[in-house]
């Protein structure tokens, strides 16, 4: 896949992150051609790190979804660009004692992963008035460090979600293994969508497993090709981030950065 050696330059202006959107979209567009599932594809822009100031003109260049993967930093921001037309979506791990935030402010959760969490985000999120679409978040590299179900827990974790009727069920997400190796990271793809394939048929009345978040910067075109229907991009829109990865996923997953 080639990330070590693409450059992410920082979009400043609203012309930078016009042409990085249109260059997205377009990458988007060529890999759906060349995916044999014919899915629709939704791009969701992280904004992780990226002040205000520079959200404002991304969303001026016509974003009008954003998420953010710790959710303190996603909720400040939130409250900052209130007057701004922009839904939030939080992509990263949750501890059970900030359900309460997310049910305050956003449209969709991504990273899903137990029943304790289910049960906190929908008595909260009773309790606002609210609703949350929600992606399962799967482990399909096997490593110890990423968070998610391992791919057997999913079908009986999945039979047990027609008890929050405030959390509407999306799909499955996954993060792929970092390597350089394109068939690796291939093979977290299509690991989740034959899970999806499979559970589809049995899943619970309502709960809706078509959708499949999976797909970075540096692989979402793979991803795309394995039928991906929502890729989140950060680094390829707003830049390269100077925070490593190591602070907003466990140790060991950071990646080399670009040189
Ligand atoms: C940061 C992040 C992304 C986007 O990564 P980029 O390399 O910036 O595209 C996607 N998913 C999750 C869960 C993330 O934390």
């Amino acid at each position: 896949m080639g990330e070590e050696s693409v450059e992410y330059r920082t979009a400043v202006t609203v012309d930078d992150f016009r042409t990085n959107l249109a260059d997205v979209q377009a990458r988007i567009d060529s890999a759906r051609e060349r995916s044999p599932h014919g899915q629709p594809v939704r791009l969701l822009p992280v904004s992780k790190t990226v002040p205000e100031d520079r959200i404002r003109r991304a969303i001026e260049a016509g974003c009008t979804e954003l998420a953010e993967n710790k959710v303190q930093e996603a909720h400040r921001k939130w409250q900052a660009l209130a007057d701004q037309p922009v839904t939030w979506s939080v992509i990263g791990h949750l501890q059970t004692n900030k359900a309460k935030l997310v049910a305050e402010f956003a449209r969709e959760f991504h990273a899903l992963d137990s029943v304790r969490l289910a049960e906190a985000l929908d008595r909260r999120l009773q309790a606002a008035g609210r609703e949350l679409d929600v992606f399962v978040q799967v482990n399909t590299s096997g490593e110890e460090s990423k968070f998610g179900l391992a791919p057997q827990e999913v079908e009986g974790f999945v039979a047990e979600l027609p008890r929050f009727p405030a959390l509407r069920v999306k799909g499955l997400m996954t993060l792929a293994v970092f390597s350089p190796d394109v068939e690796r990271v291939r093979a977290c793809f299509v690991l989740l969508r034959d899970l999806r394939d499979r559970l589809q048929s049995t899943a619970p009345e309502g709960v809706d497993l078509s959708g499949l978040s999976m797909g970075m910067s540096g692989d979402f075109e793979l991803a795309i090709e394995e039928g991906a229907t929502v890729v989140r991009v950060g680094q390829a829109i707003f830049g390269a981030r100077a925070v490593p990865d190591a602070h907003y996923w466990p140790a060991g997953t950071d990646r080399v950065p670009p040189t």
